[in-house]
């Protein structure tokens, strides 16, 4: 056996919520080769090499991490290394740009191409390094930003590859190997979801990448460009066989329910969705995914409902504002009721848009979760989820937001904290009234009389019983004003 290649998720994957880590996906096979759930100091002298996935709350840990090792055998990737590679350039020997899970490939990319390869040979990338700086195309309007400044795109003159510096290179995805389930045991995922008890299984399958739609707060678009990149239906269906052999071996008697859920943006959106919900069902996993609303057609909901469906994940996003995607919500939720397929609405929180009093003298906050409980209401969602406004580097939003953001404010980059808002107060008193709304919807009459009973004791439950207990401890500080 060689020496170690060692995989690591930047922040530290060493809690209990959560699901497969992405480095599975890139961690090439072989004996020698490891996934660690802790980021602890390692012996440089057993260590080929260290692959590291960096999201952007964990840069800080990163680096420190990184600045105890040999730094030649660090490769580091991820959105944050994408959107800013130079950044990372003192702390591992290559960084790779966008999606990939063919390390061998792209390590031995000769000439980097300004676009990403992908499985079908389509070019799909939209990644230039020119004099140091990345570029990345925006769909939304066809211009480039660089890290929220607009500049037009500069063609290679010659239209041939261009070598770029070999320490950044473009991740090439080929769907070669199977990721590598086997480095990890599944035991460890958690989820906070309707009807899954703590000790049922839950894993996780990406059968696509990326969403060609161009919501202004989303970074999918900025990762993977503007295509959607679907997995091949043979390394899809080899993926779902392992998976089905780790939940089978994972299985015990306290498990009553297994969960899979599928991590693509927008499932639907792939041609032969159907057949890769048949391979799923043969899990005999309860199956939930995200969609926008409008590919909810009465054909797609029957489909979820033939193959184990249990919930759809669909965007609320932000009440105040209308989305392309959201125009018939209510049709979408009422077809997946029909079906007896419950429905997840997320919804965001713009803080900076809650402070204040609006021209009908009410706090702008109590507008704003007024309007949004009327919206739950009217769609009786089974489950509902906050998340504060992340304005990611690269997106459309981050132009009104960058000079807001920090760079110690990317170590809150999780969506539960309101890390915009700058006074510490008025920023716990945003939590707890996001957390407020949930609440009260879960416990409420209609909740439990037209949607479903609350109080079984599942992960969702059981995770807003402990929010609350923390939430009560800060019930004092909701009638103090700054
Ligand atoms: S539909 Fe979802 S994944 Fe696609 S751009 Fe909008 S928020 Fe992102």
């Amino acid at each position: 056996m060689g020496k170690k290649i060692i995989g690591l998720s930047f922040p530290e994957n060493n809690n209990t919520l959560g699901l497969e880590p992405s480095i599975l996906n890139v961690l090439p096979p072989g004996d020698n080769v490891e996934y660690s759930r802790t980021n602890k100091r390692f012996n440089d002298a057993e260590v080929e090499k260290y692959l590291c996935s960096v999201y952007i709350a964990g840069v800080d840990e990163f680096k420190h991490w990184a600045m105890q090792q040999d730094t030649r055998k660090i490769i580091v990737g991820g959105y944050h290394p994408t959107m800013f590679p130079e950044a990372f350039l003192n702390f591992a020997d290559k960084i790779v740009i966008g999606p990939c899970d063919d390390l061998e490939a792209t390590l031995s990319q000769k000439n980097i191409l300004f676009e990403r390869s992908h499985y079908d040979g389509e070019k799909v990338g939209n990644a230039k390094y020119v004099s140091g700086r990345i570029l990345r195309t925006i769909p939304h309007d066809g211009n480039v930003r660089i890290h929220g400044e607009i500049k037009s795109i500069t063609e290679n003159p010659s239209g041939e590859a261009e070598i770029i510096k070999d320490r950044i290179l473009p991740g090439v995805l080929s769907f070669k190997n199977t990721p590598r389930y086997d480095l990890y045991d599944l035991r460890n995922n958690q989820q906070v979801i309707p009807d899954k008890k703590v000790d049922d299984l839950a894993t996780s399958v990406n059968s696509s990448f990326g969403c060609p739609y161009r919501c202004d707060f989303c970074c999918t678009p900025v990762m993977f460009g503007p295509s959607i990149i679907a997995k091949p239906l043979d390394a899809f269906s080899r993926e779902i066989n392992v998976l089905k052999d780790r939940l089978d071996a994972a299985d015990n008697v306290n498990s009553k329910n297994k969960f899979m859920f599928f991590r693509d943006e927008n499932f639907p959106l792939l041609k032969d969705y159907r057949k890769r919900l048949e391979i799923a069902n043969e899990t005999g996993a309860k199956l939930y995914l995200f969609a926008s609303a409008d590919r909810i057609t009465a054909d797609v909901a029957d489909a979820f409902s033939d193959n184990n469906v249990y919930m759809v994940c669909l965007g609320l996003e932000d009440p105040t504002k209308d989305y392309p995607k959201n125009k018939k919500l209510k049709d979408a939720v009422d077809r997946l009721k029909k079906n007896d397929i419950y429905t997840y609405l997320s919804f965001i929180v713009d803080p900076t848009k809650l402070v204040g009093v609006s021209n009908s003298k009410v706090e702008k906050g109590k507008e704003f979760y007024k309007l949004l409980y009327e919206r739950f209401e009217e769609l009786k969602p089974e489950m509902v989820c906050g998340n504060f406004l992340m304005p990611f580097p690269g997106t459309p939003l981050w132009d009104d937001y960058y000079w807001m953001v920090s760079e110690k404010d990317f170590n809150h980059y999780d969506s539960k904290t309101p890390f915009l808002i700058k006074n510490e107060l008025v920023a716990a008193k945003m939590r707890y009234f996001m957390f407020e709304v949930q609440w009260r919807y879960y416990n409420s009459d209609m909740y439990n009389n037209e949607v479903r009973r609350f109080d079984v004791s599942d992960t969702l439950h059981l995770r807003f019983l402990e929010l609350k207990s923390q939430f009560d401890n800060m019930l004092g500080l909701l009638h103090l004003r700054p």
